[in-house]
């Protein structure tokens, strides 16, 4: 590989702290090192003397901020977004599980660069990734993540019992499957594809397919994604399918599903008692809100879930939710929660426009275990960061963004983005977008 000199990235640095803090640096410098390691962040006057040989890249008149985490969506669904009107139960078998039975590699092979430019072009560095069932299109899908260089955790979808028959595994062949695919991807590119055993949820999984999810992602430190208590009609299937069982979350402690590589996906209805379980084994939710009130299926008590000291980030839910853009789930996490404080009674005051973007990047990122990694702009961390051009949310071409507080350019960047503000999307230092060159790949979104 070509090793580039050191790179000081001169912008407005907006760097997550934590839920209700930010760092800034209006004029910011981030040094980054040959291997795409952050040497440095702060004051670009002060990061110019620190690395006086390094290569400038000026970005002075625009934002700098980590790469987006989308930490629930599924590939093969992108081409089957925004088909409204259905709830989960009919929507899988209607509009889902059709597109899903079309991923064959060879539909993979056309979807999958379509799927990584368009998270690229979002800003999303790093997605957990769901595929269909079949292995050979899951081993497309990571060598088109190899190839856009984008950071991925991606897992074939196994279901061995109440799904269509041309999705239907037997139990120890989706097992083989999923453990040849993490033997083969699991830590792959350096670290940044990783495999997630991914039982699409209860209803679609016997006893012995969790259990054996719940053996192999121990023995190879592999991460389990999931569905969790996103309907009121799937909840009461599992309620039918597991009587012994007081919650849908005890269903997954029982098989041994839930610990701190696990992600789950919606959560939406869950009690005090699934919440307590769920924070003592440290599991870990993926907060979807386009796709939550894309579907009717309920308001996620983010706040509470919050204050239960579980670890969130946020998921587009493609095809549930209909776009991959993390500005859309952002504020839609925000109308969400002022929708939820208008009709209960819920403390905490408002997601603020900085929980949010938290919740995208360095949430997220500890979401997934990787906050020591990625998800804030820290000395150590490796370089997941876009370019954000400000002058693209100023609703007027006189306005001079540089004067506006850095609360309100948040909010604008949250209630106004899309992927016309991204300017540059970097995975580990390797510039993966650049908007300029690739302005066709937009349009194919
Ligand atoms: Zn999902």
């Amino acid at each position: 590989m070509h090793l580039q000199p050191v790179r000081l990235f001169r912008g407005y640095i907006v760097n997550p702290a934590a839920e209700d803090r930010y760092a800034l640096y209006t004029d910011g410098g981030l040094a980054v090192d040959a291997n795409g390691i952050i040497l440095d962040v702060g004051a670009y006057h002060e990061m110019r003397r620190q690395h006086p040989g390094a290569a400038i890249i000026d970005c002075s008149d625009r934002l700098i901020l980590p790469g987006f985490i989308d930490t629930h969506t599924h590939l093969p669904q992108f081409g089957a977004v925004a088909l409204y009107g259905k709830e989960l139960p009919e929507w899988l078998n209607e509009h889902i599980f059709p597109a899903e039975r079309q991923f064959t590699p060879e539909a993979a092979d056309t979807q999958c660069p379509i799927f990584f430019h368009s998270l690229l072009a979002f800003g999303v560095t790093t997605a957990a990734i769901y595929c269909a069932v079949r292995k050979d299109s899951t081993h497309v899908a990571f060598q088109w993540a190899e190839r856009t260089g984008i950071r991925a955790i991606i897992g074939k979808v196994m279901m061995d019992r109440n799904a269509p028959d041309f999705l239907l595994e037997n139990t120890s062949d989706s097992l083989r499957a999923g453990e040849e695919l993490c033997r083969e991807w699991h830590g792959a590119a350096n670290g940044r594809l990783l495999y997630a055993f991914t039982p699409r949820f209860a209803p679609t999984c016997s006893r012995a397919l969790m259990k054996g999810v719940s053996d192999l992602a121990g023995r190879y430190g592999a991460y389990i994604q999931t569905h969790l208590a996103e309907n009121r009609a799937e909840i009461q299937w599992v309620r039918d399918l597991f009587p012994e069982m007081r919650s849908y979350t005890e269903v997954y402690f029982g098989v041994g599903l839930l610990g701190p590589k696990t992600l789950l996906a919606h959560a939406i209805h869950v009690g005090a008692d699934e919440r307590r379980l769920l924070a003592e084994t440290q599991s870990c939710l993926s907060h979807c809100p386009t796709s939550n009130l894309f579907l009717k299926s309920g308001l996620m008590p983010l706040r509470e879930l919050m204050n239960s000291r579980l670890r969130i980030g946020l998921g587009s839910d493609v095809g549930g939710g209909p776009t991959l853009s993390p500005f859309e789930v952002m504020r839609s996490a925000i109308y969400t929660h002022t929708a939820r404080r208008m009709l209960h009674d819920v403390d905490g005051g408002d997601i603020s426009p900085a929980t949010a973007l938290y919740l995208a990047t360095l949430g997220g990122a500890a979401a997934l275990g990787l906050d020591n990694k990625i998800g804030s702009l820290v000395r150590g961390k490796e370089a997941d960061f876009v370019v954000v051009n400000p002058r693209r949310l100023s609703p007027l071409p006189t306005d001079k963004w540089m004067d506006l507080s850095s609360d309100t350019l948040l909010s604008r960047m949250i209630f106004l983005g899309d992927d016309r503000v991204v300017e540059q999307t970097y995975v580990r230092g390797a510039l993966c977008h650049d908007r300029h060159s690739n302005e066709n790949i937009g349009r194919q979104r």
